[in-house]
This record gives structure tokens, sequence and C-alpha cells, in this order.
């Protein structure tokens, strides 16, 4: 595993930015030497595996304590406490699996990309305590089938495991196909079964009867990592960075006008200005920050000195997320990037419920028209009411965080889309956009 820098996977190609030894956790070993750290080097770096340094620990009731005590939420997106999905699953009936959730499918994100190439193994040690401590006999390792490198990584470290004969449990490793709510926890699932990787939504949930009908725990890769932290150093330690309320470290994907778009590990609670600080600071003025990603949230930049935590973003409508801010520069336009944001979204719905197959893209096709500055005077009361239609109606979040970023536009962006609507597209509408979408195509396959 060791090797050259990752560096593709952080942002515009660059490596992990500015160095913070008071928040280096997750990503120290990196710091430290520059390369992937392979099984024998994760091992001098962190010691043994958790369940071999903390003999009887392998328990669910255990494990859950001091998972609870240190305060970990998922950092996937949804911040749920991982201690309660412990106890979930560890009570269901029968023998339970473990998902490791590494798709990572929001684009302007690299975060989970960037951590297990350079410390694979502090989330494969966390997926297997999990398991132990759930009686689970095997964990699957999901990634997105275009990541051939990654796969190829994950799979060496998967077999120098194997050969160190380190776990007790049977690990798997997947390919799936690369879609954006196909990341979505019961999508796994249904694929893992054999069917499309589609979010299921509904009953029975997934840690009473999941893959296989089996109980199942399924976390975001960064999430396992501190969990194996939090199994090797205490709650006391992880609470040593981040907020009472939030503790610990999280890892951000910094891109957009700043001077080194980076993926950075923060505490929990540094303001949004100091994480875009850490990236090198803005390369331009801004009119807004793009926050959790393309089903975020856009704050304007008076807002920048907010800690970035759930309790501190949730009264300006926000979340940490998956932990992506994109800069928008001033000289950019907000509700063109927003319009392409959105038909992504809207192409890259399951279309299994009403929301996704008439509501989002009716959401994305008004942005268009308000981003081609096409004067439609029925435009805005249109688009306020559709928006506050999707949510709560899927089987899924993905309406509700189109719903989210649309919404959030039309507030930060309420001058320009005045102008769209009474003069026509601004200037910065026809220049080259700045956030890199992918294009508005469907999946070509969920299989
Ligand atoms: S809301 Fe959309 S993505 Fe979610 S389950 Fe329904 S169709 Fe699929």
């Amino acid at each position: 595993m060791n090797g050259p820098a990752p560096a593709p996977l952080a942002p515009n190609g660059t490596a992990a930015g500015a160095d913070d030894p008071a928040t280096d956790r997750l990503l120290a070993g990196w710091r430290a030497t520059g390369r992937p750290a392979d099984l024998t080097g994760h091992l001098r770096r962190h010691g043994p595996p958790p369940k071999a340094a903390r003999a009887g620990a392998g328990v669910a009731a255990t494990l859950a304590a001091v998972v609870e005590e240190a305060g970990l939420t998922g950092r996937g997106g949804a911040g749920f406490p991982t201690a309660r999905k412990l106890r979930a699953v560890a009570a269901a009936r029968g023998r339970a699996v473990v998902v490791v959730n590494a798709m990572e499918s929001e684009p302007a994100s690299r975060k989970d990309q960037f951590l297990l190439a350079v410390a694979p193994h502090l989330v494969l040690d966390g997926a297997v305590l999990a398991a132990t401590a759930v009686g689970a006999d095997t964990v699957h390792v999901c990634v997105p089938r275009l990541r051939h490198a990654q796969f190829q990584q994950l799979g060496a470290a998967v077999e120098e495991r194997a050969h160190a004969r380190l776990d007790p449990v049977r690990m798997r490793l997947h390919a799936l196909p690369h879609a954006y709510v196909s990341s979505e926890s019961t999508a796994l699932a249904r694929w893992l079964d054999g069917g499309p990787a589609r979010p299921r939504g509904g009953t029975p949930r997934l840690h009473d009867r999941g893959v296989a009908g089996r109980p199942t725990l399924v976390h975001n890769a960064e999430t396992l990592a501190h969990l194996a932290l939090v199994a090797r150093h205490g709650p006391a330690w992880f609470r040593q960075a981040g907020t009472p309320q939030e503790p610990g470290t999280t890892l951000v994907t910094v891109s957009g006008a700043v001077a080194v778009p980076a993926v950075l590990e923060v505490a929990l609670g540094t303001p949004v200005a100091a994480v875009l600080d850490r990236a090198g600071g803005p390369t331009e003025p801004l009119q807004a920050v793009l926050l959790g990603g393309f089903a975020g949230t856009w704050l304007p930049p008076e807002h920048l000195p907010t800690p970035l935590t759930r309790r501190d973003l949730a009264p300006l409508g926000a979340a940490p997320g998956a932990g992506v801010l994109v800069a928008l520069p001033a000289s950019a336009c907000g509700p063109c990037e927003t319009a392409r944001i959105l038909a992504y979204l809207a192409a890259h719905g399951a279309r299994q419920c009403g929301p996704c197959r008439f509501g989002l893209p009716a959401v994305a096709a008004d942005f268009a028209t308000l981003a081609a500055g096409r004067a439609d005077p029925e435009l805005p009361s249109r688009l306020h009411r559709r928006t506050a239609l999707l949510p709560d109606r899927g089987a899924c979040r993905h309406p509700d965080g189109a719903a989210r970023l649309a919404a959030s536009a039309l507030r930060t962006f309420a001058e320009d889309i005045e102008r769209h609507l009474t003069r026509g597209a601004c200037p910065a509408a026809h220049r080259t956009p700045r956030i890199p979408v992918p294009p508005a195509t469907p999946p070509e396959t969920w299989r």
C-alpha cells in the first residue's frame, strides 16, 4: 500500500491541505508520512485493533456505552447517534451483517475517498469492531463501480488483513452502480440482495431486517474510522476536540474559490470562515458558500462566522451534511449554478416516488428557466409552491435535499433572481460555470 500520495482524490487534483496537529486524528498517519498506510504502518501507528486491545469490549452494550459517552454521530450526512444504531442492531434477532458505506456519491465530496486511500485500515478496524460488537459474521464494503483505483486499493487492504489473519469476520468488497441515491443505506441493502441499487424506504427497518433478511448495521466510512479511534483512546480523548454537544473532528471537502482546495480534518464547532481559511482562504470576494453538498444549503457571507455544528447551523436551515464546503465567488451566477445542480439531482432520482418523478424535474425545469432569464411572472410563486411540496413525500430523503437547495437559493440569490426575471440573465450567467457538476443524465444502470 505504500506509494505516492493519492493526490487526485482531493478536489481539483490537490493533496489534503494545511496542517493542524491539534485536530489530526484520522489523517495523522498521512500527515506524518505523506504515504497511504499499509497494515504494518497502520499497526505501528495505532497499535493492535481495538478488539485485541480491549479484551471484553467486543460486546455491543460496552461499545455502545463508550461510543455514547464519546458522543460520536454519523459522518455520512444524517448525523444519527452511532451508539443508538449499534444497540438497535445488537437487539434484533438473528445473525447481523455490517455494511461499510464507502459510496460517497455526493459529487462535491472527496473526504471518504481520501480517508480510504490514506488510512483504509482505520475504517476496516472500525467495521470489524462494530461487527464483533453486534455479533455479525460478515462485513460488506460497498464502493462505486467507476472508482477502479479505490476498489483495487481497498482490495489490497482486505487481502493484507486476510493474510495476517487479523479479523474474526468475513470481509467482502463490492462495486456498485454509481448513482447519487445509490449510497442511501436501503439502496445498498437492496443491491446486496441482488436487486437494483435504489432506495427501498418503508419498513422493516434495516436494523431489524436488512441484507438477506438479517439485522444490518450500515455506517459511513468516516464514522467507522472514528469508532476505531474512540475504542482505542476512549471518550475523554475524543471529546478533546469539538463542542460539548457535538464532540470530535470531522472531515470536510473544501473546493471552489479557495487557494488550496483540500480535504481537511477540523474540530466540530470551527467557524465556517476558519475552515475556508485552512484551505488558503477565498481567492475572490464570495457571494455564498454551498454547505453540506448538492443537497445542502447556500449560505450568504454574513453567516460564515457560524460554527460548523448541526446545532448552530439548524436555525439557518443548514447542516454539515456530507462535510462539503464550496466557495462561490461573487463573479459567478448563483441561480445558474443551482439550476445545473438541480438538473443533476433530478436526473439521478430513482423515479419510484411522486416527488422524484414529477416534483423534482419540475423544480429543476423552473430553475433552468430562471437561469436563462426568461421572463415569467408566475415563476417565483410556482417555484416556491413546488419546492415546498417536495419534502417528506418520497420513500427516501432525496427530494428533501433538492428542496433544501432550491429553497436556500431562492433566499440567498433573491436579488439575482429578481434581476433574471425582470432584465434577463446577468453577464455572469454567460461565463464558464464554477462548480463542477456531472452530466444531468440518468445512471446507465441500477444493477
Ligand atoms: S424519493 Fe426518489 S430516490 Fe427516494 S426512493 Fe423515492 S424515487 Fe427513489
